[in-house]
């Protein structure tokens, strides 16, 4: 089923969360073992993350070093077919432009289509680590809505090639990502929204936003699309935060701001117990607050931990 037939149908706000795919090597009882505590809230679906291929460095003789490209998280695909398979609820496979041509991307879909799979999370992705710009793949695509464009050309049955034109069509349900306190890149929310925009009009029926910590922002941004009309439903994503490490982590990778009275709370705290206290009973009055005002969904970013989001989700749900 498509996320957006859950969110029509839904009578109340939804639960959701995201996983990553575990390290490669390992085990995919992990995935299970994060993913079981929190089947009571009944997610209708579940997100999982696509990681793209980063470089690492092997000492090989005389000094030299090899540069070896790896993807140190594969499975996406693989973990969405094992979760539709053993808990019968939709998984939404996250797609990046980053690393795949068009071609490769058209591969990616008709797999995903034979899986039965129905939803796919369109994004750019960032910058691998030894760029400083987002470079696409020659005959990939530079932007998001480039990638929507092209999964919503096959959901009209229109592939790449000449030969292959009104073949089977796929059927993807497709969403966007959004970010309250605007895209990094961006020269501000104004241009943001308007690129946002051009997602939903390309064909993306909802959005995910990135964290926050702040609700005011999240429902100002959702205000702001609704002004120049962006009209699909918008769920807001959440990320308790658990550990001393995550203070600096999180605002730096996610480039978001802390409100001042968490981070008011967070320096007083000295232990990982500490943090990880104040972080969830922040996340439960976010998320309580956001149920109240009627949101879809409530999505969780577990970051590979489940207990947190479990914390939260019984104090919520
Ligand atoms: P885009 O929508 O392409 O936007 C990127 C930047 O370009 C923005 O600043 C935007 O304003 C600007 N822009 C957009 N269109 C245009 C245009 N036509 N012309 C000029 N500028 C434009 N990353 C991963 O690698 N794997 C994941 O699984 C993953 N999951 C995510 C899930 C969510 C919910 C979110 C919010 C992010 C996720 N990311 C993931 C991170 C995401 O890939 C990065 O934030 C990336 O930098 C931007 O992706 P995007 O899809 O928002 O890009």
């Amino acid at each position: 089923m498509k996320v957006t037939e859950h969110l029509g149908g839904r009578k109340e706000t939804l639960f959701s969360f995201e996983i990553l795919p575990p390290l490669r090597g390992k085990g995919i009882e992990a995935i299970f073992e994060g993913i079981d505590p929190l089947m009571e809230f009944e997610p209708p679906f579940i997100n999982v993350t696509y990681h793209r291929e980063e470089y690492i460095y092997k000492q090989r003789d005389k000094g030299l070093l090899e540069k070896i490209s790896t993807r140190k998280r594969p499975g996406t695909v693989g973990i969405c077919a094992a979760i539709i398979n053993k808990y019968k609820i939709d998984a939404v496979p996250h797609l990046i432009c980053g690393g795949f041509t068009a071609e490769e991307t058209e591969s990616a879909l008709i797999d995903l289509h034979f899986l039965g799979i129905d939803n796919v999370l369109a994004l750019r992705g960032d910058p691998i680590k030894s760029e400083s710009t987002f470079v696409p793949e020659p005959n990939g695509h530079r932007f998001a809505v480039e990638l929507i464009q092209q999964i919503e050309a096959l959901n009209r049955g229109k592939y790449l090639h000449e030969e292959s034109q009104n073949q089977q069509r796929t059927n993807f349900c497709i969403g966007a990502a959004g970010y309250p306190e605007k895209h990094y890149e961006s020269m501000n929310l104004k241009t943001d929204l308007a690129f946002l925009k051009q997602k939903i009009d390309a064909g993306a029926e909802y959005i995910t936003t990135q964290m926050f910590y702040d609700n005011d922002s999240f429902f100002s941004f959702v205000e702001r699309c609704r002004k120049i009309g962006i009209k699909v439903p918008i769920i807001p994503g959440l990320k308790p935060i658990t550990s001393l490490k995550h203070i600096a982590f999180l605002p730096k990778t996610f480039h978001i701001d802390l409100p001042d009275a968490l981070s008011d709370a967070l320096m007083r705290c000295k232990s990982d117990a500490e943090v990880r206290e104040v972080g969830v009973a922040w996340c439960i009055e976010q998320s309580k607050e956001l149920k109240q005002a009627g949101v879809p969904c409530l999505h969780y970013y577990t970051m590979g931990r489940s207990t947190a989001v479990r914390d939260v989700a019984k104090a919520v749900f």
